[in-house]
């Protein structure tokens, strides 16, 4: 089964990126060529129904699969960056982390209002990467079509703080 073999495939690092933090490391799963394949053919198909128009990754492990669903769905992919690293005109969305605050960006023409933008990031841990990251889609009159993780740290609860935006939340290894 992908989830068992994925599961089996990440690294557990303890301590990082600070002390009692245990850390998915993916880098394992990306050693394996026909594992990402499978992957990536396993997002597309937990989205096929959505009606998909756009595929918005976040910076940066949300690029990693995030282009490679959008080229197996055939749709555009919109990078969602960390503030001051797009060229052109951007809007921004500020979110809060455990210490501190973080912001994030897109560029603004890069969804058209109305599009159905199916938002897709490596790992949904507390949701709050995600939620700023659906107000810049619904800033720019987008819709939230779906959520796509490789991994969701269920016991978090992150899928809760979702259902304001959409009720659509795929993970491919659940823990
Ligand atoms: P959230 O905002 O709390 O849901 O955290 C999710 C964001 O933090 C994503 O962009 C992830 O890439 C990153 N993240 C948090 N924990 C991990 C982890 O254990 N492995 C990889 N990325 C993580």
């Amino acid at each position: 089964m992908l989830e068992a073999r994925i599961k089996q495939t990440l690294r557990d690092v303890a301590d990082f990126p600070k002390p009692g933090i245990i850390f998915k490391d993916i880098t394992p799963v990306l050693h394996n060529p026909q594992l990402c394949t499978e992957i990536t053919k396993a997002l597309a198909e937990q989205v096929k129904d959505l009606h998909i128009d756009v595929v918005a990754g976040i910076e940066s492990r949300g690029f990693l699969f995030g282009l490679a669903l959008a080229q197996a769905l055939q749709v555009p992919f919109v990078p969602i960056r960390k503030v001051g690293k797009l060229p052109y005109k951007t809007v921004q969305q500020s979110y809060d982390l455990e210490y501190g605050s973080a912001t994030l960006e897109v560029h603004e023409d890069a969804f058209k209002a109305g599009q159905n933008v199916l938002i897709h990031d490596d790992l949904l841990a507390t949701g709050g990467t995600v939620v700023a990251a659906s107000k810049l889609v619904a800033l720019l009159g987008a819709k939230v079509a779906g959520y796509s993780f490789l991994i969701s740290l269920d016991f978090l609860n992150g899928r809760e703080r979702l259902k304001d935006f959409c009720t659509q939340v795929f993970s491919l290894a659940k823990f």
